[in-house]
C-alpha cells in the first residue's frame, strides 16, 4: 500500500452529515460549548432534507383539537407495533417544543389567518386515538418545508461556531480494540488530502440508502454511508427489511409528489376512473398510511386496472382543486409535475407509481441517539463514543412503517436529544483518546484497495445490477420464492465487489472512486435488507409477505439485527421496548390504548 499522509484534527464531537438531523445535533452540541465539527460530503443545504416537501408533525392544535397522546397512538399504529414505546412517547411529547424552537430559530412557516403555524392533514394522523376524523398536525412551509428548515439550521450552526468540513467524504470509523469509537477518517474531495478527525463522540447523521433500489425519490447521495461504516466496525443494523414505498412518485422519473397533495384534497383513480381507495380504506381513504396506499395501488395494477398504455401506473387528481389553492399550498409539486410528467395539474391528473422513499431500518439507538451494540445478556448495551440520528438511525420510532411528516420531526427531536445527552457524557476538559493505529491503517488500506481496484466489473454496472435485484425481489410484494432468489442474487452481486474496477487513480475530484466507496456502502445495506426480509415470516407494515399475509405478534414482534461481513449476513433479534416513559398516573398514555390490534384505516 502507498503510504498516505493525513492531517489530524481534535474535536469534542464530530458530526458526520449536515442534513436536518446532523445540523440540529451540531447546532445543539456547539450551543453547549462543545468543540464541534460537522463533516459533510455535499454542501449542507444540498442534503436530501432540502427535498422534503409536505411538512413536520407536531400536536400544536392550531387548526382543531390535538394531543401528544393522539400523535403517539398514530405513530404506534403506523409502526404496526414494531416501534419502541419509550422512543415514540419521547417523539410525540417533545415534538411541539422542537417545532417552536425551529420557529424561534427563524423557519418561515406558512400561517393561518390568525398568524399561527399552518398545519395540514397527512396520512395516518388522526384524532381520539384513531376514533375521530383526520387531524391537521403537519406544520408546513408551503411545499418546501425541508428547504426552509435546512437553511435555518445551517445559519444557526454557523452562528454558534460549529466548524464545517464541506465536501469531505467520511470513509470509516476509527474504533479502539475494545469497541470504543474514537473518530472518523475522511477524504477531502476537492484537494485529495486525507483527514483523521479524533473525537470523544462521533454522531452519524448520514441519511438513508434509497439508492440501493432502481427507482427512488431520494437523492443520488443517499447511499447509506454511515450504515456501511457501522457494519464494517462489526456493529449490527436493525429492521432493515422495512423499506417505505411512497404511493406517489412521478411515473418514470421517480420524483416525489408530496402526500400533502392528498392532504389538500387530491385523490387517486384507476383505469375505470374509480376512487379505489374508498373500497380498501373506507374511513381514511386516500389518507390511509403509506404502506396501505402503496399496496392497494400495486393490487389495482396487478389486477389490470392500471392507467396508461401499459396499464402500469395510477392517476393522482388535483385538477378539481382551486388553482389559487394549488399556487399557494403546492407550488413546488405543480412545477415538478410540469417538468417531469409534462402535466398541468390544474387540468390533468399526474401519473404516479409507488417509489422507494424511506428506510425505517438503520443503526439501532436508544432515544438519546446512543448507538446500541446488543449482546446476548444485554439487548440495550451501548457502543461508547458513537451516536446516530435521522434516517441513518433506528431509534426506533417508525417501526415497520413511518407516517408522513414524522421523519422531519424525528430529525429535530433526536438531533436535539443527542446534544442534550452529549452535554452529560462528553467532558470538554478531558483529553481526546489516542487513535488506534490498527484501525487507522485498516481504513487507509481499504481506501487504497478501492482506489487501485483493477478487476473486470465497472462500478456503474455493478450498482445497476444491485439496484435491479433489489427493485424486483425486495419491493412492495414479497414471496418466499422472490426473496430466496433475491438473497442468492444479492450474495452473488456483493461478491463481485472483489472484482470491481476503478479507472481513475487520482485523488482530486475522483467521482469514480467516490461512487465506488458509495457502492461499497450500499452493498451491506442491500444485503441486510433482503436477508432480514427473507427471514421474517409474517406481514407487518412495509414488509408485506404474500405467503404470510398476517402479522404474527407472538413470534415476530421483535427487532431484527443484521451483522454484515463482506457478502455474509448473520441475523439476530432484540425485543421491542414495550414500556412508555411516563406512567398513566403521572400523565402518560394508558397502555391499553396502545395494545396491539388489527391495523385498519
Ligand atoms: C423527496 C423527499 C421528500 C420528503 N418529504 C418529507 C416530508 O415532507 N416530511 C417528512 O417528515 N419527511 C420527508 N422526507 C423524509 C426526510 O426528508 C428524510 O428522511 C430526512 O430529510 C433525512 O435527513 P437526514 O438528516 O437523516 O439525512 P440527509 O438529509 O439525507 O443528509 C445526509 C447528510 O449526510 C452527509 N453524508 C452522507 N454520507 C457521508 C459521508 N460518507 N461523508 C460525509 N458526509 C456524508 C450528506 O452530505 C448529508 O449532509 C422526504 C424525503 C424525500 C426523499
Amino acid at each position: 500500500m502507498a503510504a498516505y499522509e493525513y492531517e489530524t484534527h481534535q474535536y469534542d464531537v464530530v458530526v458526520v452529515g449536515a442534513g436536518g438531523s446532523g445540523l440540529r445535533a451540531a447546532l445543539g452540541m456547539a450551543e453547549q460549548g462543545l468543540r464541534t465539527a460537522c463533516v459533510t460530503k455535499v454542501f449542507p443545504t444540498r442534503s436530501h432534507t432540502v427535498a422534503a416537501q409536505g411538512g413536520i408533525a407536531a400536536s400544536l392544535s392550531n387548526m382543531g383539537p390535538d394531543h401528544w397522546q393522539w400523535h403517539m397512538y398514530d405513530t404506534v399504529k403506523g409502526s404496526d407495533w414494531l416501534g419502541d414505546t419509550d422512543a415514540m412517547e419521547y417523539l410525540a411529547r417533545e415534538a411541539p417544543k422542537a417545532v417552536y424552537e425551529l420557529e424561534h430559530y427563524g423557519v418561515p412557516f406558512s400561517r393561518t389567518e390568525e398568524g399561527r403555524i399552518y398545519q395540514r392533514p397527512f396520512g395516518g394522523h388522526t384524532t381520539e386515538f384513531g376514533e375521530g376524523p383526520p387531524v391537521q398536525r403537519t406544520c408546513a412551509v408551503a411545499d418546501r418545508t425541508g428547504h426552509a428548515i435546512l437553511h435555518t439550521l445551517y445559519g444557526q450552526s454557523l452562528k454558534n461556531n460549529a466548524e464545517f468540513y464541506i465536501e469531505y467524504f467520511a470513509t470509516d470509523l476509527i474504533m479502539s480494540d475494545d469497541g470504543v469509537c474514537q473518530g472518523v477518517m475522511a477524504w477531502n474531495l476537492a484537494d485529495g488530502t486525507l483527514h483523521l478527525f479524533s473525537a470523544k463522540l462521533v454522531v452519524l447523521a448520514t441519511g438513508g440508502y434509497g439508492r440501493a433500489y432502481f427507482s427512488a425519490t431520494s437523492a443520488h447521495t443517499c447511499t447509506g454511508d454511515g450504515n456501511g461504516m457501522v457494519a464494517r466496525a462489526g456493529l449490527p443494523l436493525q429492521d432493515m427489511e422495512f423499506v417505505q414505498f411512497h404511493p406517489t412518485g412521478i411515473y418514470g422519473a421517480g420524483c416525489l409528489i408530496t402526500e400533502g397533495a392528498r392532504g389538500e384534497g387530491g385523490y387517486l383513480t384507476n383505469s375505470e376512473g374509480e376512487r379505489f381507495m374508498e373500497r380498501y380504506a373506507p374511513t381514511y381513504k386516500d389518507l390511509a398510511s403509506r404502506d396501505v396506499v402503496s399496496r392497494c395501488m400495486t393490487m389495482e395494477i396487478r389486477e389490470g386496472r392500471g392507467v396508461g398504455k401499459d396499464k402500469d401506473h395510477i392517476h393522482l387528481h388535483l385538477n378539481h382543486l382551486p388553482p389559487e389553492a394549488l399556487h399557494l399550498r403546492l407550488p413546488g409539486i405543480s412545477e415538478s409535475a410540469r417538468i417531469f410528467a409534462g402535466v398541468d395539474v390544474t387540468k390533468e391528473p399526474i401519473p404516479v407509481l409507488p417509489t422507494v422513499h424511506y428506510n425505517m431500518g438503520g443503526i439501532p439507538t436508544n432515544y438519546w441517539g446512543e448507538v446500541l451494540n446488543p449482546t446476548a445478556d444485554n439487548p440495550d448495551a451501548i457502543a461508547p463514543g458513537l451516536m446516530a440520528v435521522g434516517e441513518a438511525a433506528c431509534a426506533s420510532v417508525h417501526g415497520a412503517n413511518r407516517l408522513g411528516s414524522n421523519s422531519l420531526i424525528d430529525l429535530v427531536v433526536f438531533g436535539r436529544a443527542a446534544s442534550i445527552r452529549a452535554a452529560q457524557i462528553v467532558r470538554a476538559d478531558a483529553p481526546n483518546p489516542t487513535p488506534n493505529m490498527a484501525s487507522v491503517e485498516k481504513a487507509l488500506s481499504r481506501f487504497d484497495g478501492l482506489r487501485h481496484a483493477s478487476g473486470t466489473v465497472g462500478t456503474a454496472e455493478l450498482r445497476l445490477e444491485m439496484q435491479r435485484t433489489m427493485q424486483s425481489d425486495a419491493a412492495v410484494f414479497r414471496t418466499d420464492k422472490t426473496l430466496a432468489e433475491g438473497c442468492a442474487k444479492m450474495n452473488a452481486v456483493a461478491r463481485k465487489m472483489d472484482d470491481i474496477r476503478v479507472t481513475d487513480r487520482s485523488l482530486v475530484w475522483n467521482s469514480d472512486l467516490m461512487e465506488t466507496l458509495e457502492l461499497d456502502n450500499l452493498m451491506p445495506n442491500a444485503l441486510a435488507t433482503i436477508v432480514a426480509a427473507e427471514a421474517r415470516k409474517e406481514s407487518r407494515g412495509a414488509h408485506a409477505h404474500e405467503d404470510y399475509p398476517d402479522r404474527d405478534d407472538v413470534n415476530w414482534r421483535k427487532h431484527s439485527l443484521a451483522w454484515v461481513d463482506g457478502a455474509d449476513v448473520r441475523l439476530g433479534y432484540r425485543p421491542v421496548k414495550l414500556e412508555p416513559l411516563t406512567k398513566p398516573e403521572e400523565g402518560g398514555i394508558d397502555p391499553a390504548k396502545i395494545a396491539p390490534k388489527a391495523r385498519v384505516y
